[in-house]
């Protein structure tokens, strides 16, 4: 397996850990205005998803993408499966060519464009949007514009997630279940927003972790070097 398969299937492992984690967190937040179910949906399939592309023969990071997609769409149903796994589906080709930083951009950005084709919601709404707007732009800009290194434009595009998970807290939900609650759904956190957020963070885990050179490598100002002049025949 190519090393980027190999860290693309890292980092579905990676997220189906964190959601077990985080699963009760995440009911926590969909039972105050939803239907408390947001924690198993995602902890259910992305087990299942880190399942199956265990599996996969040749796991190219377009693949296991699309595989881990299909796995969240048919394990998950409610708003978020289709939505997560639908636009996983939809952007992985995006990614035929790899993970380099223009491929990266085109994934992000097509998966957003799925998300609110599908999903319908702006931001504002009080959905998995709010996260996602300001994430994908910062990342495209961060490495189109201010030419960043991927992980770096990541790191940066994680930082504005976290933001956009802060601004659910305070508005009215729109979209999704919890509009039907209207100024009820006032003062409390987006579940989906917040699984986009810690997808986001174990993405840059498994890629700062992949980015790093290996520890083996000898470091390069301590090579023995021959000093010219010194070399002598016995
Ligand atoms: P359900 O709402 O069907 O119970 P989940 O609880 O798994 O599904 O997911 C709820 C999350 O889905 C919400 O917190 C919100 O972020 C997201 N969501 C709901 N509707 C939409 C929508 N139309 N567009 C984008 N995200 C949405
Ligand atoms: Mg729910």
């Amino acid at each position: 397996m190519s090393d980027e398969g190999e860290a693309v299937v890292a980092a579905v492992a990676a997220v189906a850990d964190r959601l077990e984690t985080e699963r009760s967190h995440l009911t926590d937040l969909d039972s105050a205005i939803g239907d408390a179910d947001h924690g198993g949906n995602m902890a259910r399939g992305w087990a299942a998803a880190a399942e199956a592309v265990a599996e996969l023969d040749d796991p190219e990071p377009m693949a296991v993408v699309k595989t881990a997609g299909k796995t969240l769409l048919s394990e998950v149903g409610g708003a978020s499966g289709p939505l997560y796994g639908g636009s996983l589906v939809f952007a992985s080709p995006e990614l035929e060519d790899g993970l380099a930083a223009e491929s990266s951009v085109a994934f992000a950005e097509t998966y957003l464009e799925k998300v609110q084709d599908r999903g319908d919601a702006r931001v504002g709404d009080k959905t998995m949007v709010d996260a996602l707007v300001p994430a994908v732009h910062t990342f495209k800009k961060s490495v189109e514009v201010d030419d960043m290194e991927p992980v770096a434009a990541l790191s940066k595009a994680v930082a504005a997630a976290e933001r956009g998970v802060d601004f659910t807290v305070p508005i009215r939900a729109s979209k999704g279940r919890a509009s039907y609650l209207g100024w009820r759904s006032v003062g409390h956190q987006d579940p989906g927003a917040t699984s986009t957020l810690y997808i986001m963070e174990e993405l840059l885990d498994v890629a700062t972790a992949y980015g790093e050179a290996p520890e083996e490598l000898p470091d390069h100002a301590e090579s023995p070097t021959i000093p010219d002049g010194e070399v002598t025949e016995d």
